[in-house]
């Protein structure tokens, strides 16, 4: 499969602008037929309202397709930067180069989207692809593979389902490019096998990211946007708010707005919402219960087993040292930690790995600037939270152990091109100041030039 993808690449046909803007035309066509099938893989997979399904996946990738939809031709138009005198007579191009044959490896929480997500650079850049959906999203990644499977020649576009087995099969792969979504840890394992083949990558990683209450903020709407993103695919998202950091002295008024804001999201008993997605499976089910036992709770704690339930929780400070403090949740629960200090709990936050993202909920631009100014984290937003995802604008990406390398937009199209450099050399003049003997007349005139 992969040798009839580098065949198919080397024909040249996948460099071709047309093609390009109609497979992207195509995917959005399929998508759109698919809208029904798309709810009922998530909801069997996750549980997954269905507005969440289209507005953070399925909805999301379209706006992303439109956007590189419009502006492909001119994304792709070489750039024709100038040149310093030195190099006249002369002109320069940029292109953007597709890598060849490129593998996506995709995480479960928003199985669609980030799959065919980064499936829309590669595509744009003229790429073909090998896309690895989550073993653990079956019915979305049985989907995946019939939609590509039905609508795409696999020589440009193929789908491998499976496990850990098959991804480390697919690995052991010379590809051109790897865009890897997932944890950390996994992450690890991809750059690992990646540099045996020198192949380059982005790495969409995860990590603790912080939310910081100062004492300035709204705290009705830093309540319910909190709550809103920490709750939204029940805590099962990368850029979730993993723990707040709050004023002291705003702690009690925070919870108690939280909590109001949990009722009036949920309902009191959220079970019975159908706006509240379920635990992946077993297995997190119960990695999850075990935090539950990690700080006094404050709101919620009850669960289900047999549904894959857990009740949007708050937490009040857990010990640094427990499980809930040192690993990525990735569910419902929500460590609050007070704070006397800003600058104290901006060292805390320092001294982490540095996170996906970091929300702060302020009033004051002094305290913004502050902050901006002093933590480094992926991306993040200043009074709300998980909302810069949606921004298909703005590239979206890690920093140090949530990744490198971003995408969405234009950047998507960036992440799977090559930018080469030509040096395009006029041969009716030939100026001999470069070519030996050298001299030093020559050097002072380079020097001149130089500056
Ligand atoms: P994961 O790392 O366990 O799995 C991701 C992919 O890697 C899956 O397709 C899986 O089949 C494969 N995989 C798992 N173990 C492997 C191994 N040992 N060798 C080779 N391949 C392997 O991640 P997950 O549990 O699916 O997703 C959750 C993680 O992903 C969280 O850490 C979350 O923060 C992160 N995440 C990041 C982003 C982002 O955009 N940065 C988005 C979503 C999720």
């Amino acid at each position: 499969m992969i040798q009839a993808q580098r065949e198919f690449f080397l024909s040249g046909a996948t460099r071709d602008l047309e093609f390009r803007l109609k497979a992207i035309d195509k995917l959005i066509k399929v998508l759109r037929f698919a809208e029904k099938d798309v709810y009922e893989a998530l909801r069997r997979d996750l549980r997954k309202p269905t507005f969440e399904a289209y507005v953070s996946e399925l909805g999301l990738i379209l706006e992303d397709l439109k956007l590189i939809r419009g502006q492909l031709r001119v994304w792709s138009q070489p750039e024709e930067p100038a040149l310093p005198l030195a190099f006249w007579p002369s002109s320069a191009q940029i292109t953007r180069e597709p890598y060849g044959t490129v593998l996506i490896i995709s995480p479960w929480n928003y199985p669609l989207d980030l799959a065919l997500s980064p499936l829309a650079g590669a595509i744009a850049a003229g790429n073909t692809a090998v896309i690895k959906p989550s073993e653990m999203a079956p019915h979305t990644s049985a989907l995946i593979k019939k939609l590509i499977s039905e609508n795409f020649s696999p020589e440009f576009l193929s789908v491998v389902e499976g496990g850990v087995e098959a991804t480390q099969e697919l690995l052991a792969q010379p590809f051109d490019y790897i865009f890897f979504t997932g944890s950390t840890r996994v992450g690890k394992v991809v750059m690992e096998a990646a540099a045996k083949n020198l192949t380059p990558l982005t790495l969409e990683l995860g990590g603790k990211s912080p939310c910081l209450v100062e004492a300035s903020a709204k705290l009705d709407k830093a309540a319910k946007r909190i709550v809103w993103g920490k709750f939204f695919n029940a805590g099962q998202t990368c850029i979730a708010p993993d723990y707040v950091l709050v004023e002291a002295k705003l702690l009690g008024p925070l919870v108690e707005k939280m909590k109001g804001q949990i009722r009036k999201f949920f309902g009191e008993n959220p079970q019975k919402s159908p706006d509240y997605a379920r635990i992946v499976n077993e297995a997190h089910f119960r990695r999850l219960s075990a935090y539950l036992k990690e700080g006094k709770i404050l709101s919620g704690g009850r669960s289900d087993a047999a549904d894959l339930y857990i009740e949007p929780t708050l937490l009040e400070a857990p010990a640094p040292s427990s499980a809930v403090m040192e690993e990525e949740i990735f569910g419902p629960i929500l460590p609050i930690l007070p704070f006397e200090d800003l600058d104290q709990a901006l060292d805390q936050v320092r001294r982490r790995p540095r996170p996906l993202a970091l929300y702060l909920f302020t009033e004051k631009a002094p305290v913004e600037a502050k902050v901006l100014g002093s933590v480094s984290f992926g991306g993040g937003c200043v009074n709300d939270a998980i909302a810069h995802f949606a921004a298909t604008d703005l590239p979206f990406g890690g920093i140090g152990a949530s990744g490198f390398g971003a995408y969405h937009g234009r950047k998507s199209f960036e992440a799977f091109s090559h930018p080469r450099s030509v040096l395009k050399r006029s041969t009716w003049v030939d100026v001999p100041v470069r070519y030996p003997p050298y001299s030093s007349a020559k050097l002072k005139l380079v020097k001149k030039l130089i500056g």
